[in-house]
């Protein structure tokens, strides 16, 4: 499955509900699952972190169908393979 697809499945499941939310509630979920995610690192549990991975790509996705934003395409024309800073793989960029 490509981000495409699964972003487009996002919005079988969830477009109606996600468009009554709004961008702002939905950013604002989207948030709230990245700082989820943060606590999950924190520790060892590989599951737990996974499906905190999973909700945050989830929430990503529907921001993206709110948006007009195709996932796949944004991300592809940015990192098209290389790093958009330096144009170089691996990236050359210095901390
Ligand atoms: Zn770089």
């Amino acid at each position: 499955m490509h981000i495409h697809d699964f972003q487009e499945m996002m919005r079988q499941l969830f477009f109606k509900r996600d468009a009554e939310r709004g961008i702002k509630g939905t950013y604002d979920w989207l948030v709230d699952e990245v700082q989820e995610l943060g606590e999950e690192l924190k520790g060892n549990n590989k599951e737990a972190t996974e499906k905190e991975f999973a909700d945050v790509i989830a929430w990503l996705s529907s921001l993206a169908n709110l948006t007009g934003i195709d996932l796949e395409k944004a991300a592809i024309n940015k990192y098209n393979f290389k790093c958009p800073k330096c144009q170089q793989s691996p990236c050359k960029c210095t901390f």
